[in-house]
């Protein structure tokens, strides 16, 4: 056998046990087996890289994603479904449909439909040329997504490439990738354990993922995905299409099934909301279709919800407990914000313990006292709420409660800005936002110092050896080794442990390598407001160094894809704080990395949007000087050159553009005015 057939078996095996495990749920090898596969198909190609393509299994994970993701207009908009959250509003829709069919309301003609379980994910659309996978987008607003497809490749229950025997020419399908339960509890105490923020809820970590700009960070998660639509619809039903999709080798999940009449749908919603918890995917209710295609054309759309099909909701899980107390955390930001304690009660799957309160208004308008019983609830989200006090079981004495007047840690008097409802601690040195920050700098998704945690930091602080975060990078192994933490034995006696030289050693260490991180990291870990893991690297990306993102204007700031302008402006005004800046001066005299290395950004520009691409500005644009346009084309990788020629992509003509736009004309230089040029720098093309 050849290395080339024996290439396309290995090829064709891979792909078969990944549709085994995916789609059809029923593996026929252990993973130890099918790793080898992979192993040996990775040999081969490493030995024969003219065999490499790109529907390979091997090549599921590329490099990272320069310059953000562009905008996809959806062919066909992706509209949402209304909700409906009882029976009755279901047999209003039943209602609805049949009179859109011209069927009597009150008579015996029942209506098909097909009953799916609705995923809590981010939607997607998904091009298949000749069957193989070009392009991978997200809903977006519904009419313009984003075009994730270096994400989507590498989710393992996404076929690069469709079963042999599908259509020819193009076929765009639609559906949903979600991230399962197991996978999100795993990320979720991976945070924790590094001290970052958690997500509040499997559908915000897909989202947040697969909008990452690391493939191979998205590969790591576990993500999933189900179909349920191709589009133009090719088959006379949905329950055809569903089992039509299953045989182009792709997932669809298992549990759908077609129900005549709105007796038998509301039968499949009340199994369903028994038996959910069961799913190792978060289903927060399902989605009723009208079966028949034909009879989905007659009903049509309204503006925002197609008429054929409705989602409706589970209700939220909620049980009634005791408040034990009401106690105040101090964040990062300053924020003050009361939690719950609860006698511990068992919802929707775990024993919960402490829930939110929201703030203090909510408390006051809820009138929650300590010693109440309290309605909590989980709607989705990993922290429950606490919905409301049971007013007759309250006991006597119960007084409304109180938001203390001074910070719990440091003891400065709380503040509330003019419209705002949280209370903060404004004390800039205030040991227990500092203790926050610090957390969150040495985090796992910011500066990534290992070893450097809650209760090192704390003891850090406590000692004075930290006061904000460019001292970090003075510790040194003998001030660390030194360290006790003092704890009890079983016995009761207490027990000092000193830190160590060797735990100080890997940690200093620690230190010292994150000197050399990626900018975006540094930006991410000063714990800006609004300014997150994603933002922090569109904004590395598009600026290029610390001094360049601390002098950008607002408007430059808000010039950026993807950066609207509440974060423009926090970022504006955290670069203003003159302790902001000496900060900055004091992380760079430290050694750590304030820019992008040249290289990287070079290599950047060319892979930009605008690569290969040579724009000539003239005239006067209303919104921007001539050198912000400028950079906004850099910006994406294209050149800005001084005078027209055959070369020209395009000419940017302001008002009184003068001999350039005329010289274009006659060289057949398209021209762009004003707002088609801030149509190409939004969508990135
Ligand atoms: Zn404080």
């Amino acid at each position: 056998m050849t290395p080339a057939d024996r290439i396309n078996e290995l090829r064709r095996l891979i792909r078969h046990h990944d549709e085994r495990y995916y789609v059809l749920n029923d593996p026929e090898v252990a993973d130890v087996e099918f790793d080898a596969l992979m192993k040996e198909l990775e040999r081969l190609e490493a030995d024969h890289p003219g065999l490499v393509t790109d529907d390979s299994p091997t090549r599921r994970v590329g490099g990272r994603v320069a310059a953000g993701f562009a905008t996809v207009e959806h062919a066909e908009p992706m509209l949402s479904l209304d909700n409906t959250y009882s029976e009755e509003e279901l047999r209003a829709f039943d209602d609805r449909v049949r009179r859109g069919l011209g069927l009597d309301a009150a008579g015996p003609d029942a209506v098909a439909y097909v009953a799916e379980l609705k995923i809590d994910g981010v939607s997607i659309a998904l091009t298949y040329d000749r069957g193989v996978l070009v392009r991978g987008a997200t809903r977006g607003d519904g009419s313009r997504g984003e075009d994730v497809t270096p994400n989507i490749r590498t989710i393992r229950a996404i076929p690069l490439r469709l079963h042999e025997g599908t259509p020819a020419g193009r076929v765009e399908v639609r559906g949903e990738v979600y991230l399962p339960r197991r996978a999100f509890e795993r990320t979720n105490s991976e945070r924790e354990a590094a001290g970052e923020m958690l997500f509040a809820n499997p559908r915000n970590a897909a989202a947040g993922t697969l909008r990452n700009l690391d493939p191979a960070l998205v590969a790591a998660r576990g993500l999933r995905a189900w179909f349920y639509q191709v589009v133009p619809g090719r088959l006379p039903t949905h329950a055809g299409t569903l089992d039509d999709l299953r045989g182009l080798g792709l997932p669809v999940e298992p549990h759908w099934r077609r129900c005549v009449g709105v007796g038998a749908v509301l039968a499949f919603c009340r199994e369903w909301d028994q038996q959910r918890r069961s799913l190792d995917f978060d289903t927060d209710g399902v989605v009723i279709k009208v079966d028949e295609l034909a009879n989905r054309r007659l009903l049509g759309a309204t503006s925002k919800f197609p008429r054929w099909a409705v989602a409706f909701k589970f209700p939220a899980e909620q049980k009634t407990t005791l408040l034990r107390a009401i106690e105040v955390n101090v964040g990062r930001t300053g924020a003050v914000t009361p939690f719950a304690v609860l006698e511990p009660v068992f919802i929707a799957g775990s024993t919960v313990s402490m829930a939110t309160l929201h703030n203090a208004d909510d408390i006051a308008r809820k009138d929650i006292r300590e010693g109440d019983w309290v309605l909590v609830e989980k709607a989705g989200d990993v922290i429950p709420r606490v919905v409301g006090p049971v007013r007759d079981r309250r006991p006597p004495g119960a007084q409304p409660w109180v938001m203390p007047s001074a910070c719990p840690r440091c003891g400065a008097a709380l503040q509330r800005a003019e419209g705002e409802v949280v209370w903060r601690c404004e004390n800039t040195s205030c040991p227990a936002k500092l203790q926050r920050g610090l957390e969150h700098f040495a985090s796992r998704a910011a500066m990534n110092i290992e070893g450097l945690g809650e209760s090192l930091i704390a003891q850090l602080i406590a000692g004075r050896l930290v006061t904000d975060y460019a001292d970090v990078y003075a510790l040194g192994t003998g001030t660390l080794a030194t360290l006790t933490s003092t704890s009890l034995r079983a016995d009761g006696k207490a027990i000092e442990r000193r830190f160590g030289e060797k735990n100080a050693a890997k940690v200093v260490a620690q230190i010292d390598r994150s000197r050399s991180n990626d900018l975006w990291r540094l930006i991410f870990g000063l714990g800006i407001r609004h300014v997150g893991e994603r933002a922090a690297q569109v904004l590395a990306d598009a600026f290029g160094s610390m001094d360049a993102l601390g002098t950008a204007s607002v408007e430059q700031l808000e010039a950026t894809p993807e950066i609207g302008p509440v974060l423009a402006a926090s970022m504006r005004s955290w670069c203003d704080e003159p302790r902001n800046r000496a900060l900055l001066d004091r992380l760079r005299a430290a050694g750590v990395r304030m820019e992008v290395p040249p290289e990287q950004r070079a290599a950047r520009r060319v892979a930009g949007p605008l690569a290969g691409r040579t724009y000539v500005l003239t005239g006067t644009l209303a919104s921007m000087t001539r050198d912000e346009a400028a950079a906004a084309i850099e910006r994406l990788g294209g050149k800005v050159a001084g005078s027209v020629s055959r070369k020209t992509t395009a000419v940017v003509a302001g008002v009184d553009a003068g001999a350039k736009a005329e010289k274009a004309g006659a060289l057949g230089v398209p021209l762009l005015d004003e707002a088609a040029f801030l149509a190409l720098i939004a969508s990135g093309q």
